[in-house]
């Protein structure tokens, strides 16, 4: 964070001040572990922070100190509008374009409040008056741990927020195997670890208290695994009736396409998701080296990310996404054969 950034907001936070912190749609663990982190900090400052996000988030994060704070915009639109329209410093982490905000994007494009940005993913947006973007960064957890170290708080440091940060930073490292996963990342670990982040405990809580269900949704998860070799890619469906059909609950598809990924010599690998709800097909890429999934979603399925990892969605029919999936691959022949 370079001293710029730390001067603005040292001066955005020389008074208390009642604070939003905003979290992107569908809150995963970088997401919400960063917004309590950044929560329990500001606290400590002397200001009255609240955590919102669009919609709500999976199980295996409630545990999460402060978990039980976080505002979910549409189970509670009323109070979180007058908390937004109210407050005139927002915190918008783990995004950096107000289009991943879902139903709070409307509001916030109208906000009148001055805006912070933490963020780690590719061509951040210019709505902040301090943007501390880094595409290096492991993660968002990450940059609030050099945040909070940059506003000299690192004393500030205790389980919760410790807890919040270290989560964040194990669920978008894949367990810290990612090449995102730096040196400075693990001497960051080690002082979490020290500052009460029970690693053991963590771990368990997010990736041991899979449902029976989930379980059989990721059987037929697998089964419905397509492998295409010329491509060096894998992809897997799942229809609605799939997900109805094993009580499919938020957060139960997570991970699925890091199995297609795992297949020896796939460099490409994507899910697709039917949501009869929103009439959409939900996608997640993920690939390894230096194929770019993010530009694969920002070219063809109005979405984004990371060059390993990004979201995108189609508003055509499973069977029809995936023959346009299909039929986009030549173009990236070459670079999937490297
Ligand atoms: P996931 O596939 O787990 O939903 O997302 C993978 C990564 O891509 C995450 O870092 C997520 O924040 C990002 N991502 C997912 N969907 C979108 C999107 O529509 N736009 C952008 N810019 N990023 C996305
Ligand atoms: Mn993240």
């Amino acid at each position: 964070m370079n001293s710029e950034i730390t001067t603005t907001v040292k001066k955005l936070l020389d008074a208390p001040r009642n604070i939003v912190i905003i979290g992107h749609k569908n809150p995963d663990g970088d997401a919400v572990g960063s917004c309590l982190a950044l929560y329990f900090f500001l606290q400590k400052l002397g200001h009255n922070p609240t955590v919102i996000v669009p919609n709500d988030f999976p199980n295996f994060l409630k545990w999460l100190p402060g978990a039980e704070t976080v505002l979910i915009y549409e189970k509670d639109i009323n109070h979180c509008r007058t908390l937004v329209s109210e407050t005139d410093l927002i915190f918008t982490l783990d995004f950096n374009s107000l289009t991943r905000v879902g139903i709070m994007q409307n509001q916030l494009e109208k906000s009148d409040a001055q805006f912070v940005m933490i963020d780690h993913h590719q061509q951040p947006g210019d709505y902040a008056v301090a943007a501390y973007s880094d595409t290096q960064m492991s993660s968002t957890c990450e940059m609030v741990y050099v945040f909070i170290e940059s506003l000299g708080g690192l004393h500030f440091l205790d389980w919760k927020i410790a807890t919040n940060l270290y989560t964040g930073i194990m669920t978008d490292t894949g367990s810290f195997r990612f090449p995102s996963t730096s040196a400075s990342t693990h001497r960051k670990i080690a002082n979490l670890i020290e500052a009460g982040a029970e690693n053991t405990a963590i771990h368990q809580n997010i990736y041991d208290t899979n449902s029976p269900d989930k379980m059989k949704l990721l059987g037929v998860a697998l089964n419905n695994l397509v492998i295409l070799p010329e491509y060096n890619t894998a992809y897997i469906s799942l229809t609605q009736s799939d997900l109805d059909g094993n009580n499919f609950r938020k957060g139960d598809t997570e991970g699925f396409v890091n199995y297609a990924l795992s297949i020896k010599d796939i460099v490409f690998a994507v899910i697709f998701i039917e949501n009869k709800q929103d009439n959409i097909i939900k996608m997640s890429l993920r690939s390894k080296g230096d194929f770019s999934v993010n530009d694969v979603a920002r070219t063809h399925y109005n979405g984004g990310g990371h060059i390993n990892a990004a979201g995108g969605r189609s508003s055509h029919s499973l069977s029809r996404t995936i023959s346009e999936f299909i039929s986009i691959l030549p173009a990236y022949k070459t670079a999937l054969s490297k």
